[in-house]
């Protein structure tokens, strides 16, 4: 059996099927006998959170636009679906080709948190690969590893074959373009291209350098073992990142996932400098786009994806020089097309009426902002920068601007917090709230909601805070317990904790080194996967995995270092300096803050390394000059309607496609709607949206060969044109074959009528049927809206109407459909397969396809 197929029989047992067939719009499939290079762009976490993020995005576009590279998407699949792949010898699979991964050329993880790192083990495992990297043969593939979390990459060092430090949009091409030229020329070998992959900026081959520690366990050196290889790999950057490649699509995903928008990146960097934000420093220099570019990209991608909303994405968004000009530029566009602007990172002390006037034009989300400690001295003691003037101000101008709930991001556990810093969150929620009630225009009609969410500092490389331990495990959950009593008997106040368990470990990874290899290998072989989320997450089994390895995890989580202790990532070169770390941990343990970039340097060192003064743009005026105005295409247009017009269009639905829920198919064509600028009707009120209406129901699995679906148009447009531009942004598997304006209501429909494809003899599946059907009842459980789980006898209403043989066997049938008896496909399908069972008559199903919907009284429903 193709292992298509073998996927396919498996899918519609699981959760969410569409996350593990591919086929969305705007996905790259190519001819693979034109391909030189095949990359399996894996992400080790689920569906969910990988499709949302844009370095996977970026990536994925701009190695696809090599015509002879092909990158695929790789998911960590849910432990439900992992359980039928390895009972059913499926190996991990591309998304777009359905081709093993394991036959590709690169394996490719990206790394944003270190509680993935067990699934990594896993998809190794789950594509047929030894998990050690010193047991992987000469024609498996390269597997890489980039991502924030490489900045330590030394737990991981012993199953990658080499790490992509710091921004990969240059050094992963290079890495391509070096193996397809060893290819071609008959050079390759796995460690010949690895030797010279050292020699590419940023490329860490962890083989080629080792290790020796002191005898209390601490490191003693990290040594190249060859010649030609540095001895610190320095970090790539991107220096014109206005001009980086973006991409101009994003695959649009079937089933809603953690991000479900068009973002655009803003700005790479971070002016701030708070001393525990591992990314504030390791992705310096601070570099912005031109107001022009962002608008031109936001564009691009809200035409081509039909999201409606956008986010302008970065470490602090609202620091652009030009926030306000991107704002008016943005919103003039956002509005016209219904499109919610968000600012996902926002700093309280940037926010103000105009700001929040901007953000609300389209629909008002929720406003988030993180002051992270609750006391003036902590924040300075965090480098926050951040007054409480400014904190109340800013909850001010969103009460006055109708918003009745704030939601507040804090740490616990951070270096130098006491009590009273613990107590201060809960006196500044409940200052907050007092400043809400006595404001006579505060919002009417709505209860106050003040959401405390309260994460565990996590001490991290590259930061000023590295050199710092982590509270135990007791202390957190004192101080957390402190923290609740503080808020009790205030309703409007809500206090939420990340799981501290996860912390513990996230800081033992962070700051690991090489041994903890083993460990990560044990928890994996305990069964420990997805460790981010809740309800996977075991802690007891890793506490197992560092005793059976003999591994103290105090050593790494709660102890604190020295400043001239040899850290495990040092051998790399993220371009601030050590001293200036140490000078900033210094200035933290004496409380005094420091100012920001923008205000003035104060030498971290990132200019030098990267040979280029900060912000030499922004001061030259270079990010001011206009870009030239591309010329768009000019969509036509039909004479406005004095009335709506109702539409009914009625499409295939098949292959990829049959995997995507109803909820899904509602979302997918609202978006290919958009996307085509089909004059379509709008609801009305607080959040609107296409309206689109699905006069009966497909199940998930069935195949629709003439599916109806409403809305309405409120231009003059000929019903060709709206077939022919929907046709143009279907994905794969949906295509419009037909539209009108609708002859029958929803409520006319009385019948709908399926072919059955079986497996098995036409004889068997005939007699079978027969028998079925000769019984005196027919009882099945159906789920009534009413009534709950109630038993049907369902054989009165069942029709056969004809088995017919082909390449299969096929059962044609009409069941009851519509308001007053709905029975769906499966319900006969299920009970017959019930029988086939009992009775030993081997039948298999193949597929079912509706393939009419009738009226009442038997005509077809138009
Ligand atoms: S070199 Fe100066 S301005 Fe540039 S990131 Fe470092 S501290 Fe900020």
């Amino acid at each position: 059996m193709e292992l298509k197929d073998k996927i396919q029989k498996q899918l519609l047992k699981v959760k969410s099927p569409s996350r593990y067939i591919g086929g969305e719009f705007n996905s790259i499939v190519k001819d693979k006998s034109k391909v030189d290079v095949r990359f399996a762009f894996c992400f080790p976490d689920a569906y969910d959170v990988g499709m949302s993020h844009i370095g996977m995005k970026i990536l994925y576009s701009l190695k696809n636009a090599r015509e002879n590279w092909w990158c695929e998407r790789v998911f960590a699949p849910w432990p439900d679906y992992e359980a039928l792949m390895r009972e059913n010898d499926i190996p991990l699979y591309g998304l777009e080709s359905l081709d093993p991964i394991k036959e590709f050329d690169f394996i490719g993880f990206t790394i944003q948190y270190e509680l993935c790192y067990t699934n990594i083990l896993n998809m190794l495992d789950l594509a047929g690969l030894p998990v050690p990297a010193a047991e992987r043969s000469e024609d498996d593939p390269i597997v890489i590893a980039g991502g924030p979390c490489v900045c330590n990459p030394e737990p991981l060092c012993d199953f990658i074959d080499l790490f992509v430090i710091g921004e990969g949009e240059e050094a992963n091409l290079e890495l391509m373009e070096l193996y397809e030229q060893m290819k071609k020329s008959g050079e390759y070998t796995k460690q010949s291209f690895l030797e010279r992959a050292a020699q590419i900026g940023g490329i860490y081959v962890p083989s080629f350098y080792d290790v020796s520690y002191k005898e209390d366990g601490r490191i003693e050196s990290v040594v190249p073992n060859r010649a030609g290889v540095p001895e610190k790999v320095t970090k790539r950057i991107i220096a014109d990142f206005d001009k980086v490649f973006y991409p101009e699509k994003f695959v649009i995903p079937f089933s809603e996932i953690v991000h479900d928008r068009s973002v655009v990146e803003v700005l790479r960097g971070c002016i701030r400098g708070c001393r525990f934000c591992q990314a504030g420093f390791i992705y310096r220099p601070f570099r912005e786009k031109r107001a022009d570019t962002i608008l031109k990209e936001a564009k691009c991608l809200c035409s081509s994806s039909g999201y409606e909303e956008l986010s302008l994405a970065s470490l602090s968004t609202s620091d652009h020089y030009d926030i306000e000009g991107v704002l008016s530029k943005m919103t003039g566009y956002t509005e016209g097309e219904r499109i919610n602007l968000a600012l996902p990172s926002m700093r309280i002390d940037r926010f103000n009426k105009e700001l929040m006037e901007q953000l609300s034009k389209v629909r008002k989300s929720g406003l988030t902002f993180a002051p992270e400690a609750g006391t003036a001295r902590l924040r300075d003691v965090i480098n926050k920068n951040l007054t409480e003037d400014e904190i109340m101000s800013a909850c001010r101008t969103a009460f006055e601007g109708g918003y009745a709930g704030v939601k507040l991001y804090f740490m616990l556990g951070l270096p130098t917090e006491t009590d009273e810093d613990i107590i201060g969150i809960a006196d500044l929620a409940k200052r907050i709230a007092d400043l809400y009630f006595n404001m006579k225009d505060r919002p009417r009609g709505q209860k106050l909601s003040i959401s405390i969410s309260c994460a565990t500092f996590v001490p991290k490389p590259f930061t000023p805070f590295q050199f710092e331990p982590q509270i135990s495990v007791d202390e957190i959950n004192r101080r957390q317990k402190l923290l609740l009593d503080c808020v009790k008997g205030k309703r409007y106040i809500n206090v939420s904790y990340h799981n501290y368990k996860i912390s513990v470990l996230e800081a033992a990874l962070a700051k690991g080194d090489r041994r903890q290899g083993a460990v990560i290998k044990r928890a994996w072989e305990l069964g420990c996967k997805f460790d981010g989320w809740d309800e996977l997450y075991n802690f007891d089994a890793w506490m197992q995995a560092f005793a059976d390895t003999n591994t103290d995890i105090e050593f790494y989580s709660h102890r604190g270092s020295a400043y001239d202790e040899q850290m495990p990532w040092e051998h790399l070169d993220y371009m601030v300096t050590k001293e200036f770390l140490i000078r900033e941990n210094k200035k933290a343990h004496e409380g005094i803050a420091t100012r920001n970039c923008r205000e003035g340097c104060s030498g971290c060192g990132v200019n030098k390394a990267a040979g280029k003064e900060c912000f030499a743009e922004e001061k030259s005026g270079a990010l001011t000059s206009p870009v030239p105005a591309q010329a768009t295409a000019e969509v036509p247009h039909g004479e406005p309607l004095a009335n709506k017009k109702p539409v009914r269009v009625f499409f295939e639905k098949k292959g990829r496609a049959v995997y995507i829920s109803h909820l899904d198919l509602l979302r997918a064509m609202q978006r290919a709607l958009k996307r085509s600028e089909l004059p379509v009707w709008y609801s009305e009120g607080f959040n609107p949206r296409i309206y689109l209406n699905f006069p009966l129901a497909l199940s998930l699995g069935v195949e629709g060969t003439r599916e109806p679906m409403d809305f309405y148009i409120v231009e003059d447009i000929s019903f060709e044109e709206i077939v022919s531009r929907l046709n143009g942004e279907l994905p794969e598997g949906l295509c419009a074959v037909g539209a009108a304006a609708p002859v029958h209501l929803n409520k006319e429909i009385g019948f709908a009528e399926y072919t059955l494809t079986y497996s098995g003899s036409m004889a068997d599946v005939k007699a079978a049927i027969d028998s079925f059907m000769a019984q005196e009842k027919i009882e099945v459980e159906k789920r009534s809206k009413k009534k709950g789980m109630i038993t049907v006898d369902i054989k009165p209403y069942v029709e056969i109407k004809g088995v017919s043989e082909g390449d299969s066997v096929y059962v044609d049938i009409r069941l009851p459909a519509g308001l007053e008896l709905n029975l769906n496909a499966a319900i006969f399908t299920d009970a017959f397969a019930a029988y086939c069972a009992e009775n030993n008559v081997k039948a298999e199903l193949i597929c079912a396809k509706r393939t009419n919907i009738l009226c009442a009284d038997g005509s077809a429903f138009e």
